[in-house]
């Protein structure tokens, strides 16, 4: 046997093996044996690289990381299904089509209804070459390489068809989805609602390697375009593709008629827990594929199948107590101990009552019969409270105004459901917190990541996250750790990963330390708008911006929400804090205080008010005295463009604009403009007010220049919102001696600042 013909061989064991597992789940040789083939094939190809193919199982999880995901059309367009609860509909539907078929005789094909992503897959003369996602139906994203990675996806078929296109469903098994929401919950972040979310969020991974660790299957029970290969019906078409390796529908009844596909409905109900993907309902289809086309479709759905969902499964059962748990975030989460009843498979003795809210809502009491239920989420939930059955003397739930762990303040923040210990000490959250702190977007520091954080907090090395830079890298190593189940760990090298990573921590920029603070309500976002303004962190330390961003809003009277054009906003008062400042109306001691008041309104209200509060807090003084104590004071990023739209450009005014000639003259050069008496060649744009002067006009109108009322003046800064950091130097310019104290500077922002704002 010749190399190639050796490559091949093992190619193929390789695939008929996969199939055998991931497809049947019948494997017939050991691992080690599979292994020992998987070797030798990547040995081979490592020596002759030419003889790897496309469909080489070694090329499963290939190349790197996409930039983005390609748009693919589809023809025909992948379509959706007309769902109905209601079993008459169904009759109607059948009626509907004796309707349209006069003469014509077919049988139903029920299945259930995977409830996963849809997924369109491309092979050309047996060679799989595309999958795409369904998109709006007519468009969606080429995730070839990341559905490539998919085991039960053969590589290849044995068809020679020029192009068969194949379509179903991408699910996560409910085993994978609950193994994968114990990793994510490890590692911090946030678990996935539901086995659909989770397979989702995988196939929009922009890392084929990643989406190689998720638990993503596949199930095929539809085709796109065909080309040199047809099917009479649809069980035909499911034998065919079980034939070449694919999984298809676990189930499948033919019925002949309409009692029969009821019947089949109700066998299927019964089953709707024994799949390993979750099962959103029945689909029944036409089995005859030939009047497909007869029937055509709508711009929604086929005419020829329809969706039928079961209603969610319920139980009845009586509410014993409201216990309330605090996560590591610190959200206190309601739960309800219930009398134990089965529901879907499983004994139910707790449910989550989500929030304060809900419960006041449904108005469930203590002693109550509730009705619980569980849709496509895992976590059985409390719907609602039968109030016939409600005993006397009950009372309206209360949340604890009190942390239960740690008794400490508790809190809604604004624009949450959620009620939260505010406590950033508090024990319940000391593991959240760590986690927080060596997570990814917050410090980095990997060797930290998953149970250790735990361990850490357990064995009581680190009570808070700062506690981190005081351990020592040779007592880390040796160190043994009790988890809370028990086991032991050590860090042993990966000591050393921590110790470089503390150190690379102390240089990472100040949005990334704010945001590893765990300040309650501030995440990455709010922290990278939070930090932009400042230099340092002991800038932001002493600030004032966040009290005039209160003020600001209570002097508006509004809400963020409630002022629709932000950014037109936002230039007005560029212009505004510009002008005044020209005219030598400052507000503060700092120069770059005109540069300032754009982050006014790129700071919500509520922010300014959280970090207020933080900064107030004798947790916050702890920790910038531990910070400084450890010399660490972070620094903003360098910011990414430096400049305006205005920058550099040369500007001539004219005629009477809204304010004086100056300040508008004085914003201008703020943003970094250049401003000339005349207009020549080398004007930008000539500033147009009323009246505006003839000379002026008619040399601009000659040379073509492009004229600016003063609203497309501020368009222009306020379009280019992102907040840059401007040369301090120019600003000083047109900033005359700050005079006024800070009450005064409050007092006139409100009287006369912002007074013909509203
Ligand atoms: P929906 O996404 O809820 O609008 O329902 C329509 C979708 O159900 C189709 O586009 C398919 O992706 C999906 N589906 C799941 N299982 C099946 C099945 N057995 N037959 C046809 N479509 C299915
Ligand atoms: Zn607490």
């Amino acid at each position: 046997m010749s190399v190639a013909e050796r490559a091949a061989w093992l190619r193929s064991e390789i695939a008929r093996h996969d199939r055998l597992y991931y497809v049947e789940a019948h494997p017939v040789i050991e691992d080690a044996e599979y292994d020992s083939l998987w070797s030798e094939l990547e040995a081979l190809e490592r020596e002759h690289p030419e003889l790897i193919t496309p469909d080489s199982p070694t090329q499963r999880v290939s190349g790197e990381p996409l930039e983005g995901f390609a748009k693919v059309r589809h023809d025909p367009p992948m379509r959706s299904l007309d769902k109905t609860y209601d079993r008459g509909e169904l009759n109607q539907f059948d009626s509907f089509l004796h309707q349209q078929l006069p003469g014509e005789t077919w049988d139903y094909v029920v299945e259930p209804k995977v409830d996963g992503v849809s997924i369109s897959l491309l092979y050309r003369k047996g060679h799989f070459v595309r999958a795409a996602t369904r998109g709006n139906g007519e468009i969606g994203d080429d995730v070839t390489a990341n559905v490539r990675t998919i085991r039960s996806i053969p590589l290849s078929i044995p068809c020679e068809a020029e192009l068969v296109e194949i379509r179903g469903e991408i699910y996560m098994t409910r085993e994978g989805f609950a193994a994968l929401n114990r990793l994510e919950d490890e590692a911090g972040r946030e678990p996935f609602a539901n086995p659909r979310n989770a397979a989702a969020g995988s196939l929009k991974l922009l890392d084929p390697r990643e989406v190689a660790r998720r638990p993503l299957d596949a199930v095929l029970y539809a085709s796109g375009s065909l080309q040199g290969v047809s099917f009479d019906t649809h069980t035909e078409m499911m034998r065919t593709f079980k034939q070449w390796g694919f999984k298809t529908p676990p189930w499948l009844r033919l019925c002949l008629d309409m009692s029969q596909v009821m019947e089949a409905l109700d066998e299927l109900e019964l089953q709707r827990h024994a799949f390993e993907f979750e099962m959103d309902g029945a689909v029944i289809k036409v089995n005859q594929r030939r009047l497909y086309a007869k029937l055509g479709s709508t711009a929604h759905a086929p005419r020829s199948a329809r969706a039928y969902k079961y209603a969610p499964e319920r139980a009845q059962t009586k509410l014993l107590g409201i216990t309330v748990q605090v996560g590591r975030t610190g959200v206190l989460t309601p739960v309800a101990e219930l009398v134990p009843v089965s529901l879907a498979g499983s004994v139910i003795a707790r449910a989550t009552l989500h929030n304060a809210d809900m419960i006041h809502e449904k108005d469930i009491r203590v002693n109550d019969t509730v009705i619980i239920s569980k849709h496509g989420d895992v976590i059985p939930a409390v719907d609602g409270v039968v109030h016939e059955l409600r005993p006397a003397g009950t009372v309206p739930f209360q949340m604890p105004s009190v942390c239960p762990v740690c008794g400490g303040e508790t809190m809604r923040l604004e624009g949450e459901v959620a009620t939260r210990c505010i406590n950033p000490e508090c024990p319940a959250q000391r593991v959240g917190h760590l986690e927080l702190f060596v997570s990814r977007n917050a410090l980095d520091i990997a060797a930290i990541g998953g149970k250790m954080a735990e361990a850490l907090v357990q064995s009581g090395l680190v009570i808070q996250p700062l506690d981190l830079f005081h351990l020592d890298c040779q007592k880390l190593a040796t160190f043994r750790l009790i988890a809370e189940d028990g086991s032991e760990r050590r860090f042993g090298k990966k000591a050393q990963d921590v110790q470089r990573a503390l150190v690379r921590a102390r240089t990472l920029p100040l949005h990334r330390w704010l945001f590893a603070l765990g300040i309650p309500g501030i995440g990455e976002t709010a922290a990278r708008i939070l930090a932009a303004p400042f230099k340092t962190f002991s800038e932001l330390k002493t600030t004032h911006l966040f009290h005039e961003v209160t003020l600001f809003y209570d002097a508006v009277g509004r809400r963020a929400e409630d002022i629709p054009n932000k950014e037109q906003f936002a230039g007005e008062i560029v212009y505004r804090a510009t002008a005044l400042a020209h005219r030598g109306l400052v507000l503060r001691d700092d120069p770059a205080r005109p540069i300032r008041d754009r982050f006014l309104l790129t700071i919500k209200p509520e922010m300014a008010r959280t970090m207020i509060r933080f900064l107030a807090s004798i947790y916050a003084t702890h920790v910038f005295e531990r910070l400084e104590a450890l010399g660490i004071n972070p620094v903003s990023e360098a910011p990414q463009e430096s400049g305006t739209a205005l920058t550099g450009k040369t500007f001539v005014l004219t005629g009477t604009l809204s304010r004086p000639r100056e300040s508008i003259e004085a914003f201008i050069r703020a943003q970094g403009g250049v401003i000339q008496n005349s207009v020549s060649k080398k004007t930008a744009y000539l500033v147009v007010g009323e009246n505006p002067g003839g000379t002026k006009y008619a040399k601009a109108q000659a040379l073509s220049i492009p004229q600016l009322t003063e609203a497309q003046l501020l368009s222009m800064i306020s379009e280019n919102n992102h907040p840059t950091e401007l040369n301090p130097e120019k600003v000083t310019e047109s900033v005359t001696t700050p005079t006024a104290t800070k009450t005064e500077s409050k007092q006139y922002i409100q009287d006369d600042f912002l007074g013909d704002f509203v």
